[in-house]
């Protein structure tokens, strides 16, 4: 402990003998009582972060990396975060201390390249007694070493669109809430045979179900991943395609994706729930530090599922759109809402109330789900139970 405090006070930046990677830069921002720190890596990297207080502190520890930043220099203006320093540890481990002006806690998790980013760890400081779970504190200098986490199933919440009194969009004799349910149990026995993945349904017979309740099961049920099944309509019968969305925060992708969201979010019209007290909710919700991180995974598990499904479907838009669809403002869960096809449509109709189509559009959503969580981070990879954990 001795030592270790030694080497911090020194500011001691002894180059590890053969780290795996790099940390090549550390980027920060202070908005709204939250601190964020980005560091760009070149690599895969596992880590974990703990708070320790008298004085307050967060330590981030990150496995088998070499510090090629200068990091107190990237340290951001914030009225939570005093100082950062680091040292090597075992070899080839880095520690990084944050030393805190006030109580605060963090949230971590890690992102993989995209666009012009590469591998990316981000640390989330916010005050202490803002809304959301942190993960918790251990009140000393080593931490007990922690186990690394059992690859636990990652829970799939299925949601079947509309229900009961609200019968969704009807066209052809066929009703949306009947086929999306169909589409529903059948993704559910799909994933039920899919070894590490475990489905959940938000309903599972002709029930009506408030939008905020269907949120509320996906996280009794603790659900990585959130998928809601619908059939679309539209007043032109030529319209036709699959569909995938996740949540917009400012404003949606197009102004058919804002009418689509209207539409299926006045579900809650239908069965006498008001929307206005919902948005008030759904306003501090949204406040949550991990939504935009929550964004990115949608969308990610929304490429995935898009692709599947352009293999058994006409697409009509080849991209995963956004808008501001109530169902899908969890702020910590990813969220879709599909659209598998446009009941209006009277060959889509048709397909859609053949079990054979039904199965397939299921298997296509079950292969684009498990891609997802197999491309996220290697299954039973330390990074993956870490952000797994920094997710919850
Ligand atoms: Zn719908």
């Amino acid at each position: 402990l001795l030592a270790w405090l030694l080497l911090v006070a020194g500011g001691l930046a002894t180059a590890p003998v053969d780290a795996a990677n790099d940390i090549t830069g550390l980027r920060t921002s202070a908005e709204n009582g939250r601190s964020r720190l980005v560091f760009d890596v070149d690599g895969p990297v596992s880590h974990q972060v703990f708070s320790l207080d008298d004085p307050e502190r967060l330590v981030i520890d990150i496995k088998e990396v070499a510090l090629k930043a200068d990091l107190p220099s990237a340290l951001p203006r914030s009225n939570l975060i005093k100082r950062v320093r680091s040292a090597p540890r075992n070899g080839n481990d880095l520690r990084v201390v944050l030393d805190l002006e006030r109580d605060a806690r963090a949230k971590s998790f890690v992102l993989r390249p995209e666009a012009d980013y590469g591998h990316r760890l981000v640390v989330d400081v916010v005050k202490r007694g803002a809304a959301g779970a942190a993960p918790e504190g251990v009140n000393d200098e080593q931490p007990a070493e922690q186990a690394p986490a059992e690859p636990q199933d990652r829970v799939i919440a299925i949601d079947a669109g509309h229900g009961g009194r609200d019968p969704g969009a009807s066209a052809h004799g066929t009703r949306e809430k009947d086929i999306v349910l169909s589409v529903a149990r059948r993704l559910n026995t799909l994933l039920e045979q899919t070894p590490g993945l475990r489905p959940v349904m938000t309903r599972n017979s002709d029930i009506y179900l408030p939008l905020r309740e269907r949120i509320r099961r996906a996280r009794k049920a603790k659900a990585d991943l959130f998928v809601s099944i619908h059939a679309d309509a539209f007043r032109d019968p030529d319209a036709e395609g699959s569909s995938v969305y996740a949540l917009s925060t400012d404003g949606a992708s197009s102004e058919a994706a804002r009418r689509l969201a209207q539409r299926e979010n006045s579900s809650d019209r239908v069965g006498g729930v008001s929307l206005q007290d919902k948005d008030e909710m759904v306003a501090s919700v949204l406040l949550d530090l991990s939504q935009d991180a929550t964004i990115e995974f949608s969308l990610k598990a929304g490429e995935y599922v898009l692709d599947e499904l352009g293999e058994v479907n006409n697409l009509h838009k080849h991209s995963v759109q956004q808008a501001g669809f109530v169902v899908l403002k969890s702020p910590d869960i990813p969220s879709l809402l599909v659209e598998t096809a446009f009941i209006s449509n009277p060959q889509e109709a048709r397909k859609l109330r053949s079990a054979n189509h039904q199965y397939r559009l299921a298997k296509a959503l079950r292969d684009g789900i498990r891609q997802y969580f197999e491309n996220r981070a290697p299954r039973g990879s330390r990074s993956y139970a870490q952000n797994e954990t920094a997710s919850e």
